[in-house]
């Protein structure tokens, strides 16, 4: 058994634990973030890089390299819902440097953090490093448990962040309380291929609803079903899948055939819940391990760096003092639990109408009124746009946690 000990230690390295260990780092802060996968490249993670997120890598002074990296953009979410179209956020009025989502697969997107946080000296990743248990002694988190190929370690440290995702093992060895939580609904999740000429809107909704990812040479479909109806589905046959998708995507009924078998269909389980304390004393929660979030909207990935810039700011001069308390934790929460809990409340109502309550698509397919709204009231789109695009109080990287000792990893 190897024993480390660090300042802090991030537990999962996605969107949140890689900007926080990245940001930490770049205040001189020795971190360790342990990630259980021994790379990215997995393919249910979202693509989706806001506006928001860009402006934050603009501030360290990356965002020409970062937009030089193999993307698509969308300044405006395209709809069709009851087989109408609608327009339901448009990023174009944004006072910022890139109004539009750039979407690029994520395991671009966290390779890219990964070579921006190794120029620090005090950053470590460790992966395939997955964390089993909390060190707790009294009634304070000191450390991590975790396995890797070489066996067991330990890691000690002043900070234990749980950024682990919805599964997160460190909310469960936390025994910090968790909300109610809405109806989870399930995730169809495969590829159909993608043609020049098509023309398909990003969301599709009438019973049921879909997405539909531009990634070049393919379209990544995502498909919602209720919670647990997968078995049912498999029952009625492949053809079942492909017959609703032509329904809501009529331009992919060309394709569905590609489904040969279920073989090429992943299922994902989508759930919106949040702690109702992120901490206790030498421990954090952020992100999805704090507060799981649909894909509604593409905000999850958002959120969780704007935790990790708010966490940055708060606890990196405490932590580089050695005087952090339970008290910096809160403040954390304090700071975003009000735009976490506004977006699930947004994630929940845009598709309460649309939410599959059941497999059966017999109903014809209807426009719910908040559509309708958008059709009718153009300037909503605007609104939604911001909400979407920048989200509530967005962060900004504090200029005083940026030490001078340390220069910042130059843009390549
Ligand atoms: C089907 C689906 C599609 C989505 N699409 C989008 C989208 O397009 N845009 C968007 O913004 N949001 C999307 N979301 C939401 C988004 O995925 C999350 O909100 C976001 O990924 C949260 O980031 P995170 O860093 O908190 O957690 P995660 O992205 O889940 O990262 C957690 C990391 O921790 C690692 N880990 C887990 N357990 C351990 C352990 N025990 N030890 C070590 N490492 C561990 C994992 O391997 C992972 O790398 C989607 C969600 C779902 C369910």
């Amino acid at each position: 058994m190897t024993e480390q000990v660090r300042t802090c230690c991030v537990v999962g390295g996605g969107p949140a634990g890689m900007m926080l260990g990245l940001l930490l780092a770049r205040q001189g802060i020795r971190v360790t973030v342990l990630e259980k996968h021994a790379d990215f490249l997995r393919d249910f993670r979202g693509d989706t890089i806001h506006p928001s997120t860009q402006e934050l890598i603009a501030e360290l002074g990356w965002l020409n390299e970062f937009h030089r990296l193999p993307h698509s953009r969308m300044d405006r979410v395209t709809a069709a819902v009851g087989g109408k179209p609608v327009v339901l956020a448009d990023f174009r009025r944004l006072k910022v440097r890139s109004p539009f989502i750039a979407f690029l697969p994520q395991w671009d997107f966290l390779d890219f953090l990964v070579s921006k946080a190794t120029a620090y000296p005090s950053f470590q990743l460790l992966r395939r490093a997955e964390v089993t248990d909390l060190i707790i002694e009294g009634t304070a988190v000191r450390g991590v448990r975790a396995q890797t190929p070489d066996g067991p370690i330990t890691v000690r440290a002043d900070l234990v962040v749980g950024a682990d995702g919805r599964h997160s093992a460190v909310r469960k060895r936390s025994a910090l309380p968790l909300a109610a939580s809405s109806p989870p609904m399930d995730v169809l999740w495969f590829r159909l291929s993608r043609r020049e000429a098509d023309r398909v809107e990003f969301f599709q909704g009438g019973k049921g609803a879909m997405v539909a990812i531009d990634r070049g040479d393919y379209w990544q479909i995502a498909y919602t079903i209720p919670a647990g109806a997968y078995a049912e589905l498999q029952e009625l046959g492949i053809a079942e899948l492909r017959r609703r998708i032509s329904v809501l995507a009529p331009a992919l009924s060309d394709r569905v055939d590609e489904l040969s078998d279920w073989t090429a269909v992943h299922e994902l389980s989508v759930r919106v819940d949040r702690l109702t304390t992120w901490y206790r004393e030498g421990l954090l929660c952020i992100g999805d391990a704090a507060h799981a979030m649909s894909p509604a909207g593409g905000v999850g990935i958002n959120l969780a760096i704007q935790d990790a810039v708010a966490t940055a700011n708060i606890l990196g001069p405490r932590l580089r003092a050695g005087t952090l308390t339970t008290g910096d934790l809160r403040r954390v929460q304090s700071r975003r639990e009000l735009p976490v809990r506004l977006t699930q409340a947004f994630q929940v109502a845009i598709l309460r109408d649309l939410y599959p309550k059941t497999l059966d698509t017999g109903t014809p397919p209807h426009q719910p009124w908040i559509f309708r709204a958008f059709n009718a009231l153009p300037p909503l789109r605007y609104a939604m746009g911001r909400f979407i695009g920048l989200g509530v109080r967005p962060e900004s990287i504090d200029p005083a946690t940026t030490p001078t000792e340390f220069t910042p990893a130059p843009e390549a």
